[in-house]
């Protein structure tokens, strides 16, 4: 199938847009303003593909960033949730498919005693950060440089590096007051981690940290790092958060921690246990859990959590997720990574791909990525050459070097062969691409 590169419906919409919201998107990396041009506006999804408002097809490896495992419409979870919406869409109490939903976590993920339902995974952060510190009577939260976990005030400080600095914030907007009890450390460096501990006595609530890092691209955990991050809080009395919003029920049936074993004391899930609606949670220890309201005092509400909607489509989800799902996921995901180190290496491109299971990002650099400062050295300028190949070949990659793809289990042979086609082009591009 040939493609035009023109967009002019994707442009008309964006025009439109811009006039009535700011950058005219809900979530800024979908502007393209990383790569140039025009955001593609879609109107619909079925399985590895998304038609765009010109009526233009791609196969889809961003998966709305990560929760359509299973690609899109899936029949199973569309009649699951058509069944919901039948019997109403919100009722401000408690419901069965919340209990379901929360036992399937506690069922899948062994550290996970109890789960509080929330929308969204910055409220899930959120409200970990607010446990941990109401838990220990503690003020700091240590997190990684390049490590997201949502737009939580306090975690928009990712500045510093090296030695361990006092976070700065990241935005206007966000206080001194409110990233100054944030200290921000390079990933992967256990060293550093020990030091604010010494530096901080008794001060630290919490460390964060993505369970395997996805939004500097995927930069995996070095072997012992989660566990030394476990053993440090466990021995200076901070808890350990493990966000698992991309990881989790995606890199395993039980997220990184299936993956790892590595227990923490409260973990952050989303993404893939909405099943493309807005739910995520935070669970863990029942005796940490057991401080939050109205079980205790630590303060934490929501309108719209668990609403029957969402939570009757992330169950549908899980509980198609058995380990086929997951092989075939983990295979789709081999073999594409297969073809696009092959595609870069035919044409010369310094490139090295690294995985967190099913997750995996191509960096433009021939050297091992450990923190955010080596994922920086890379040539991000031909990351953007390659993108735009792979838009006008049909082919949706996320639209930033520093990013995972996404695949589901819907990726077919034929999306395969649909990437395999456009990577020579997109391979080309990124060889001959200038700063
Ligand atoms: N934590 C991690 C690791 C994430 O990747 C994200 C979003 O990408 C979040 C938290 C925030 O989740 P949400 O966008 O649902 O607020």
């Amino acid at each position: 199938m040939a493609y035009s590169y023109e967009a002019p419906v994707s442009q008309a919409l964006f025009d439109r847009a811009s006039v009535v919201t700011p950058g005219g998107v809900n979530s800024p990396v979908r502007a393209f303003r990383a790569v140039g041009g025009t955001p593609r506006f879609m109107v619909s999804g079925t399985g590895p593909y998304l038609t765009d408002a010109d009526g233009r097809e791609y196969v889809d490896l961003v998966c709305s960033w990560g929760p359509m495992i299973l690609g899109h419409a899936h029949p199973a979870v569309q009649e699951a949730v058509l069944a919901a919406v039948a019997r109403g869409t919100s009722f401000g109490t408690p419901g069965e498919g919340e209990v379901a939903l929360a036992e399937e976590i506690v069922a899948r993920v062994a550290p996970v005693e109890q789960v509080r339902l929330v929308s969204s995974g910055t409220e899930a952060t959120m409200s970990a950060i607010r446990l941990a510190r109401g838990f220990t009577g503690r003020a700091k939260v240590i997190k990684f440089a390049g490590c997201y976990h949502g737009h939580v005030d306090a975690l928009l400080a990712a500045a510093g590096s090296g030695v361990a600095t006092f976070g700065l914030p990241d935005t206007p907007g966000v206080t001194g007051a409110q990233a100054g009890e944030t200290v921000v450390l390079p990933y992967n460096d256990l060293d550093a981690v020990r030091a604010a501990f010494a530096a901080h006595p008794g001060e630290i609530a919490c460390v964060i940290t993505e369970a395997a890092p996805g939004n500097m691209g995927v930069v995996t955990p070095l072997p012992g790092f989660n566990q030394g991050l476990k053993d440090l809080c466990a021995r200076n009395g901070a808890l350990f958060i493990s966000d698992e919003v991309m990881t989790g029920f995606r890199t395993s049936r039980s997220g990184w921690y299936g993956v790892e074993g590595v227990e923490p004391d409260l973990l952050t899930f989303g993404k893939v246990m909405g099943g493309g609606f807005p739910a995520a949670a935070f669970g863990g220890r029942a005796d940490v859990m057991a401080h939050l309201a109205p079980a205790g005092p630590v303060y934490q509400a929501g309108t719209l959590s668990g609403n029957p909607v969402a939570t009757a489509a992330g169950l549908a989800q899980l509980r198609l997720l058995d380990q086929a799902a997951y092989d075939t996921v983990d295979a789709v995901s081999r073999e594409i990574q297969g073809l696009v180190t092959g595609a870069l290496a035919k044409e010369g491109v310094a490139h090295r791909i690294q995985t967190a299971s099913n997750m995996f990002s191509v960096f433009f650099t021939p050297d091992e990525v450990r923190d955010y400062e080596d994922a920086k050295q890379q040539e991000a300028f031909r990351f953007n050459a390659f993108f735009h190949a792979m838009l006008a070949g049909g082919v949706y990659l996320p639209p930033s070097a520093f990013e995972s793809w996404f695949v589901s289990s819907a990726h077919d042979a034929r999306a395969i062969e649909r990437i395999a086609a456009v990577l020579p082009a997109a391979a080309r591009a990124a060889a001959e691409a200038v700063a």
